[in-house]
């Protein structure tokens, strides 16, 4: 539940305080800890050739030291290992183990210059780093083996890597990142394949020896990940999610999105959130230490999420030792909290859909237009979680009303039918711009593959970028009244447009369209700036029921254009998307100021719902400097039937509090959130 890793540096042993760490991990109540063993240096005497010791250890076996000092504490102890690097006499006697660039050249490493970079799909990983894993895993039986930087850095020219992916594929390696080209699909697939293989075989060697163990390659993610996510939530017992830190223009909520994506097909299997103590950034200041507010704020966001925290620190000498006791209160605050963090399942009805193969071979910002959903989302306080687009069967969308497809254009025909089989039984789907337009190979299709749950046809063109266009809101043309959709709008005749449209045509009658178009007009000279057409009656929203289901489609880049420039308007049309689409009373509202992350689970024995309070002048590009508190929130919480609380606790606020209970609603009021509050409903 609570873990710790240290990575130490080449020079630790021998300077390195080990019973300081000892005590730390005890302080911090970690149950579980990764430890340096070896890969690019080796922190026991080892016997493998060309495994390099530090230059520091003697006669040490410092890592061995760790391990039992770690097992006396109870803790899950894991090795960590890494391969991406190596040294001149390797190169030397292996040549053939060191990563080619594409002129063919030997690479030597980015950051540290006197060193190599490795093939990652070559013999050094399949044999040199087998048998590291072997040796480390026979003399200390550690419960599993992590392995980060294991999928080599970047494209690899060697004998190889070339050798095999031709007689794989037929084609020589790729020279473009352009995946409609023959040779980059084939790649992306065979690298896959090489990782897959790797895994395995990694696995399946050190459970030869510890048949509890397992090896845990640093790999997954979201739609930009490499790797399959359904075939790694098949494969893995468990996972890192490796996202350290906010960098740039990212939001507070990223460590939670990542949470979501690995949960999508990883289901209940553990998955930890890797935190780092530093700013993480691209000029990599690794002995550095982020502030105490956005340290808390990151893990935060992950616990509400479903992560197991990981706190990571390079170097067993601190440079910096202001984190410890930050981390140290974070620690103690989720221990004391553990039997609401188990997590059977999460109570979520709406899913957001994310699709890799959009990513690897349709390829474009495929991001852009999920961050806009998920931003809406946290704004609307919906709780939500994040679906797979190759796990769309029955089961697993069982548990949700509602589906989210954000301009996901690469779906294949079973997908789509999957989904029509998700409306035709009750559920709602809301999609935008050119959802489905593709097909799983990121070929265009003549048609929508969802062509007939949205009512329209593709009619071969998209426009944009648009300058100066805008929507009509329109009223019902019968009884005059505005649809759901436009709610909070009541005032407005027209609000912005998107950035990019699809031209559509309806193939059924939509017979008083909410919002219809504005074409552009010009934005220069001033004089100029006059509406053209005042009035097109093209629908810019097609809302259509069909056996039972909701089907919302907006032809235009909605979510994209939300994360680009987050109009209030906006955001209301895609909150009220989501309420018209699912159609039911929400699990879960929360009203009061400010913006919360709101996520909501049953546990074995009662349901916990989450408020991380991410309202901060600070919250789309951190760090944060200070946690500033949110008043009073109203807490509805829709009972599952039959069940009877017992009492209510607020776990920040560490106390019992009333509640009321009204049907099956059950209303509490939380008085204050500084940074995160979980509302703990006992049976
Ligand atoms: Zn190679």
């Amino acid at each position: 539940m609570r873990w710790a890793q240290l990575t130490l540096v080449e020079d630790d042993p021998g300077k390195f305080d080990l019973q300081f760490w000892l005590d730390y991990f005890q302080r911090t109540r970690s149950d579980a800890v990764c430890l340096s063993a070896g890969g690019c240096v080796a922190y026991y005497p080892t016997n493998v050739p060309f495994h390099h010791r530090s230059a520091w250890l003697g006669e040490r076996d410092v890592f061995g030291e760790l391990v039992a000092g770690c097992r006396k504490l109870g803790m899950v102890v894991i090795a960590r290992t890494d391969p991406h690097a190596t040294y001149d006499d390797v190169q030397a006697a292996h040549p053939d183990w060191i990563a080619v660039d594409a002129a063919g050249k030997p690479r030597r490493h980015w950051a540290s210059p006197e060193m190599w970079v490795t093939c990652g799909l070559g013999p050094y990983n399949f044999e040199f780093m087998t048998e590291v894993k072997r040796e480390v895993m026979s003399r200390y039986r550690v419960d599993a083996i992590f392995i980060n930087r294991w999928d080599g850095s970047g494209m690899c020219y060697c004998e190889y890597c070339r050798k095999n992916f031709r007689a794989a594929s037929g084609h020589e390696l790729p020279r473009t990142t352009d995946p409609h080209d023959a040779a980059r699909r084939a790649y992306i697939l065979w690298r896959q394949q090489r990782l897959f293989d790797l895994w395995r075989l990694w696995d399946a060697e050190v459970r030869k020896i510890n048949p509890d163990s397992c090896v845990i390659p640093n790999t997954g993610g979201g739609a930009t990940s490499a790797l399959d996510m359904q075939r790694i939530g098949e494969l893995a017992p468990t996972l890192m999610a490796d996202r350290q830190a906010r960098r740039g223009l990212s939001a507070p909520w990223v460590n939670g999105k990542n949470g979501k994506e690995y949960r999508a097909t990883m289901g209940r299997k553990p998955i930890v959130g890797t935190f780092s103590v530093g700013v993480e950034e691209p000029y990599r200041w690794k002995d550095s230490v982020q502030s105490e507010a956005e340290i808390r704020l990151w893990v935060a966001d992950g616990v509400a999420n479903g992560l197991r925290p990981w706190f990571t620190k390079f170097s067993g000498v601190l440079h910096d030792e202001r984190w410890l006791r930050p981390v140290e209160k974070i620690y103690q605050r989720y221990a004391g909290w553990e039997k609401y963090l188990r997590n059977e399942k999460p109570l979520a009805r709406v899913g957001l859909v994310y699709s890799q193969q959009t990513a690897w071979f349709h390829g474009g910002k495929v991001e852009d237009h999920t961050l806009g959903w998920y931003q809406a989302l946290i704004e609307a306080r919906i709780p939500f979680e994040m679906v797979h687009d190759r796990l769309l069967d029955a089961a697993h969308l069982a548990p949700l009303k509602t589906l989210i497809l954000p301009n996901i254009t690469a779906l294949s025909d079973s997908q789509c039918a999957q989904l029509r089989a998700f409306v035709e039984s009750g559920g709602g789907l809301i999609a935008t711009h050119e959802t489905s337009l593709y097909d799983e190979w990121g070929a265009k299709r003549k048609d929508f593959g969802l062509a007939g749950l949205f009512g329209v046809t593709f009619k071969g063109r998209v426009e944009g970028p648009m300058q100066n266009s805008y929507l009509r809101l329109e009223a019902d043309s019968a009884t005059g009244e505005r649809h759901p959709l436009l709610g909070g709008l009541e005032d407005a005749p027209r609000i912005i447009n998107g950035v990019r449209r699809v031209e559509v045509e309806a193939t059924r009658p939509f017979p008083s369209p909410p919002l219809t178009l504005i074409p552009s007009y010009p934005d220069l000279p001033m004089e100029k700036v006059y509406p053209r057409v005042l009035k097109t009656g093209l629908p810019q929203v097609y809302l259509r029921e069909e056996g039972g289901g909701r089907i919302v489609y907006f032809p235009w880049d909605i979510d994209r254009t939300f994360w680009e420039v987050l109009a209030p308007d906006h955001f209301k049309l895609l909150r009220n998307a989501v309420v018209w689409a699912t159609h039911e009373e929400p699990v879960v509202t929360v009203t009061g100021p400010g913006v919360l992350d709101v996520t909501v689970w049953q546990q074995k024995a009662s349901l916990t719902i989450h408020l991380v309070n991410l309202t901060n002048p600070m919250m789309m590009k951190g760090p944060v400097r200070d946690l500033i508190p949110v008043s009073e929130q109203k807490v509805r919480l829709r009972m599952p039937e039959g069940a009877k609380p017992k009492q209510v606790r607020l776990l920040a606020a560490g106390k019992k509090v009333r509640s009321d209970r009204s049907g099956p609603y059950l209303n509490v009021t939380v008085p204050s959130i500084l940074d995160h509050e979980v509302v703990a409903v006992d049976f």
